[in-house]
Formats: C-alpha cells, sequence, structure tokens
C-alpha cells in the first residue's frame, strides 16, 4: 500500500492485517504521521518502507494487490504542495502500477469525487465527466486524480492489467489531523476550544460525508472483486455546510456559535454521490449514522486533545469542498 501511513491508509492497513493479510505500507511521511502506524510496527506481517514513490517502487517478494493512496488529500495540504501532488498523481501512479505490473498484481487507484470538480450533474453518478477548472488553484489535486485515473485505465487496456478506480468522496473518522483543513477536524477542534465554527461562504453548499470504517469496507470490497471502476465510494446523505457544523456543536455538548467567512476559490456548490454502482456490483453501502459517526470522532480528538494539549493556533480557514 502506497501512502499507508495517512489517515485512510493506516486505516487500511489495520483493517487489511486484522483480516490476516500481510501488509507492505510505502509512505514519505509527506501528510502521514508515523504515529499512524506505530502501533503495527511490531505486527510480524506488517513492513514499513520509507520512501518517495516519486522517484521508485521497489518490495521484494510476492505482491496481490497494490492500493495506491499516496497523495496529499487534503486541500490545506495540496495547496502548499502543488507539485508534490501532480507528481504523486502522475509519476507515483506510474510507479505504483509499474510495481502492480512486475508482480501480477491487481492495482487499485484511490481516486476522488472531486474529479467531478464543481458538479453540473446531482447527484455525481459515474459516467459523469465533471466539471474541473484546470487551472484553478484546485486542480493541482483534481487533475492529478484525472490524470491518474486516465494512466490506470490505459495501462488496463493496452498492458491488460487488472485495475479498478474508487472514486472516495469526503471521508472523516479518527486519526484526522487537526490542522489538515477540512471542515470536520476544523469544526470539532474549534467546538472543543469554545471558539466559533468558520463556515464558509453562507454554509448552504453541501457535503455528504461518509465515517472512515464505511469507506475501508467499500474500498476493500471493490479490492476483493473483479471490477474495474470507476466506482463511488461515499454517503448519498447529503447535508450543508452549515448543517454539518450545528450538528458538531449540538454533539459537543458545548456552547458554540457559527461566524461565517469567505469561500476558497472554485469550492463546489454540492457534493452527493451516487452509490447505485457499489451497491449492485460489490454490495457495499454506508452503515454508520452520521451522529454515530461524528460522536466517535469527537471523542477521539477530545481524547487526543487532552493527552497532548495543542499549543499551535487553530486553522481559521477550514476547506469543506476538499476531500472531507
Ligand atoms: P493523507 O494525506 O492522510 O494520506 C496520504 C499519505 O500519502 C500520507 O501518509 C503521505 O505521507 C503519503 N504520501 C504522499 N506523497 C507521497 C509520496 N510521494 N511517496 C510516498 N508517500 C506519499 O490522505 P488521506 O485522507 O488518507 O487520503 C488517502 C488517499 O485517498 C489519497 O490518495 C486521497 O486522494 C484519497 N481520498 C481521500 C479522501 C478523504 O476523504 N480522506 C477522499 C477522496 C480521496
Amino acid at each position: 500500500m502506497t501512502g499507508g501511513a495517512g489517515f485512510l491508509g493506516s486505516h487500511l492497513c489495520e483493517q487489511l492485517l486484522r483480516r490476516g493479510v500481510g501488509v507492505i505500507c510505502l509512505d514519505n511521511f509527506l501528510t502521514g504521521a508515523p504515529a499512524n502506524i506505530a502501533p503495527l510496527l511490531g505486527e510480524p506481517r506488517f513492513r514499513l518502507i520509507k520512501c518517495d514513490v516519486t522517484d521508485f517502487v521497489h518490495v521484494p517478494g510476492p505482491v496481490d494487490l497494490v492500493l495506491h493512496l499516496a497523495s496529499a488529500a487534503s486541500p490545506a495540504d495540496y495547496l502548499r504542495l502543488p507539485i508534490e501532488t501532480l507528481k504523486v498523481g502522475g509519476l507515483g501512479t506510474l510507479h505504483a502500477l509499474g510495481l502492480a505490473r512486475e508482480k501480477g498484481a491487481r492495482f487499485v487507484l484511490a481516486s476522488t469525487s472531486e474529479v467531478y470538480g464543481d458538479p453540473q450533474q446531482h447527484p455525481q453518478s459515474e459516467g459523469y465527466w465533471g466539471n474541473v477548472n484546470p487551472v484553478g488553484p484546485r486542480s493541482v489535486y483534481d487533475e492529478a486524480k484525472r490524470y491518474a485515473e486516465a494512466l490506470t485505465t490505459a495501462y488496463r487496456m493496452s498492458r491488460r492489467m487488472d485495475t479498478a478506480i474508487a472514486r472516495i468522496f469526503n471521508t472523516y473518522g479518527p486519526r484526522m489531523r487537526p490542522d489538515d483543513g477540512r471542515a470536520i477536524p476544523t469544526f470539532i477542534c474549534q467546538a472543543l476550544a469554545g471558539e466559533p465554527l468558520s463556515v464558509t461562504g453562507d454554509g448552504s453548499q453541501t457535503r455528504s460525508v461518509c465515517y472512515v470504517d464505511d469507506t475501508i469496507q467499500g474500498i476493500l470490497a471493490l479490492a476483493e472483486s473483479d471490477i474495474p471502476g470507476p466506482v463511488n465510494i461515499g454517503a448519498p446523505l447529503e447535508l450543508s455546510v452549515a448543517e454539518l457544523a450545528k450538528t458538531v456543536i449540538e454533539l459537543s455538548g458545548l456552547p458554540g456559535s457559527i461566524r461565517h467567512i469567505e469561500r476558497p476559490v472554485d469550492d463546489p456548490q454540492m457534493r452527493c454521490p451516487d452509490t447505485t454502482l457499489a451497491q449492485e456490483l460489490l454490495g457495499w453501502e454506508p452503515r454508520v449514522p452520521l451522529r454515530d459517526g461524528l460522536a466517535r470522532t469527537i471523542a477521539w480528538f477530545r481524547s487526543q486533545l487532552a493527552t497532548a494539549p495543542r499549543t499551535d493556533p487553530l486553522p481559521t480557514h477550514p476547506y469543506p469542498g476538499g476531500s472531507a
């Protein structure tokens, strides 16, 4: 797995190990954290290779499945790491595909709902081609993933490789970074610190958020199938960013308020997956209700803040349009 020390990657590593699968994690800790995988280092079936997958990818021994997750994913990260993000989507994907080809392994690309850009079709089904600004600030991520999808498809068609594309929608849960700029960790940390929640624009733009355990099950269902995709993996429950903020305040059990700040450039107005394909082909649908998932995430952040009090200032500008 590339990107195995990140938010989704570390949960995936854990889940695979729980299923008895040996995991080799390739990560350069650009946006992931050693702490995410520290508990796995003692596992005999887990191995960490610290490397930048844009340089090269080498793994000794047999490999059945390559899960390619390496990429900055939060808008705060990819806006500060534009070239790295384009490189990992391009060169990183090329190298990960090369590894899968060499080993005769199935290849699964962690793509994103951001390939739909600011969508003109709602909800977004896999047949929709998207509405992406190729020179906007978010293009470094959106276009890198679109290129990665094209590369994956080209290897499938011209090299007869077994590949799959998961279009992952906004996911939240434990191990998100408090400062990664995504809406949910930002709202939770602000609520727990007794600060007003910074909602961008009037907050009427919509998002659909999926609890991490559900996303992981969806990715694994795709990996275990022979479906090429792309397949949307996300929760079809749509709510406005303002509603999301209010729910976080309510579940935090603390008095909270909202302040409105400017919306980021090219922030999508609406986002909701059509998950018919995942239901029909993979028998997968999200199960964790929003309030349960948020409560678990708030409890996790609370425990983190209790053990390591934060000294850095809270992010003031969340990017709720990003990948969660
Ligand atoms: P993350 O930033 O927590 O994890 C990404 C991991 O990739 C990090 O551990 C980072 O260090 C590693 N990485 C980045 N560049 C690398 C390189 N050149 N070489 C080796 N490792 C590198 O992000 P995440 O939220 O866990 O996302 C994981 C994947 O899922 C990404 O590809 C992302 O685009 C996709 N995705 C995530 C979401 C979401 O809601 N979290 C939504 C859609 C798609």
